[in-house]
């Protein structure tokens, strides 16, 4: 998949070339796993990195990889001159941000991983197995080779629900899982979704098996094996809690098969963790354990009223408009409007949403019309935002950095407007 333009967007494809020269310092933009592996990459060709940058504040406070962390909005302040590579999945968004910063040097890591082996290093700061990287790492080739041609409609993710049900219940989950009363399974017609949406766009680089808690639906390892046998060089990530850990049974039917767990650590909470990786080591299943950390809060459904400008704000801050989900047969842009909907906790709006089992001819525009989206969706109007930093988002209304995963009574619910 060799990009037919060498600049898009701004951002640069022809990176050995442009950083093997001596110039302004290297900056290494976001810390999201894929981060560390491009840290190496660097190293492997002799490419010295000056420092990393993100946009989490918190991030800063720690080295990483040894190299310091600038919190991004003050990177001016500490390198007025940077030679930029961006780690970062969403490229247009990245590189907007830096052109705003005044950075116009800015290149996709794409060239450098194309000769890069993952299997080379261990990844003790993303914590990450090696083999989870290295399906990281060609995710994010993909991701980036796609970017650099505009006619193509991918999604470099789909959060595919199967259930609203969760074994714990967090005041201020982003997903919207307190609001259900009567949480329930929601894996009907999955299969054939997907297979709609899939043979309307170019490509699909994770499929994301999400809940609430996915392992609460008995179905979830069956559902996993199902998505694979639709096509089996699909990559799936189970997201999980870690209070409920998968079978032998079940984690034998994944032997060679392309599915790795991403794991959210939530201390005691997550009861069952260590029997989970245990068992994941047991079959060689490769895993992600994170910590919950901090949260933006960004889980109320209020209508805020805005007008257009302030809207386009409110998205173009947004650091989830890219999730896109899958539940009950429609494509949502993000889990916000996906379930909030659900629970009609904002009115059906179409323009919110892709039908896909509507049997529309004209699905294939309508997606990529989704997909492209660069204003916002009405459902916006009833979230307060979700920006990567809620300290320099400018319309972000909710109430910043919160506590991960307080809980409240798993029999309760929490109260909403009904539409
Ligand atoms: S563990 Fe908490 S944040 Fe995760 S899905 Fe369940 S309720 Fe939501
Ligand atoms: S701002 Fe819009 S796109 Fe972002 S999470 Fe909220 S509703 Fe979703």
């Amino acid at each position: 998949m060799r990009p037919e333009a060498k600049t898009i967007h701004k951002v640069n494809y022809n990176i050995l070339e442009s950083l093997k020269k001596s110039g302004s310092p290297i900056i290494i933009y976001a810390l999201p796993q894929e981060a560390e592996a491009v840290a190496y990459a660097c190293k492997d060709e002799g490419i010295k990195v000056a420092a990393f940058c993100d946009n989490e504040k918190r991030k800063s406070k720690r080295l990483y990889c040894g190299l310091e962390v600038i919190h991004t909005p003050n990177l001016p302040e500490r390198f007025p001159k940077a030679r930029v590579i961006i780690a970062h999945q969403n490229l247009t968004d990245s590189s907007d941000q830096l052109m705003q910063l005044g950075y116009d040097d800015v290149y996709s890591p794409l060239e450098l991983l194309k000769n890069f082996d993952v299997m080379k290093y261990d990844y003790n700061q993303a914590k990450v197995t090696k083999s989870y990287m290295a399906t990281k790492i060609e995710i994010s080739k993909k991701n980036h080779a796609l970017f650099f041609d505009d006619s193509k409609t991918f999604l470099r993710s789909i959060d595919v629900m199967i259930t609203t049900k969760c074994s714990m219940n967090c005041e201020s989950c982003a997903n919207l899982m307190q609001y259900y009363k009567a949480a329930e399974n929601t894996d009907n017609e999955i299969l054939k979704s997907l297979e709609v949406l899939n043979s309307n766009v170019d490509d699909i680089l994770e499929f994301r098996i999400i809940g609430g808690e996915p392992l609460m639906n008995k179905k979830w390892c069956e559902i996993a094996n199902s998505i694979l046998d639709q096509n089996p060089n699909r990559t799936v990530f189970i997201y999980t809690n870690g209070t409920i850990a998968p079978t032998d049974k079940q984690l034998e039917t994944f032997s060679g098969k392309d599915v790795n767990f991403y794991i959210t650590d939530y201390g005691k909470l997550s009861r069952n963790i260590e029997k989970m990786i245990n068992v994941l080591k047991k079959h060689k299943i490769s895993f992600s354990r994170k910590p919950a950390d901090n949260w933006v809060d960004c889980a109320s459904i209020r209508k805020h009223n805005r007008p257009v400008s302030r809207l386009k704000q409110v998205f173009k801050e947004c650091c989830a408009k890219q999730l896109y989900t899958l539940l009950n047969g429609k494509l949502f842009t993000c889990p916000f409007i996906a379930n909030a909907r659900n629970l009609k906790a904002i009115p059906d709006n179409k323009a919110d949403y892709v039908d896909l089992l509507s049997g529309d001819t004209n699905i294939k525009s309508k997606i990529r019309k989704l997909v492209k989206m660069n204003n916002f969706f009405p459902g916006c109007d009833f979230c307060d935002g979700r920006p990567h930093d809620p300290t320099k988002a400018t319309e972000y209304a909710g109430r910043g950095l919160i506590k991960a995963a307080k809980q409240i009574p798993i029999s309760e619910s929490l109260s909403f407007k009904k539409y």
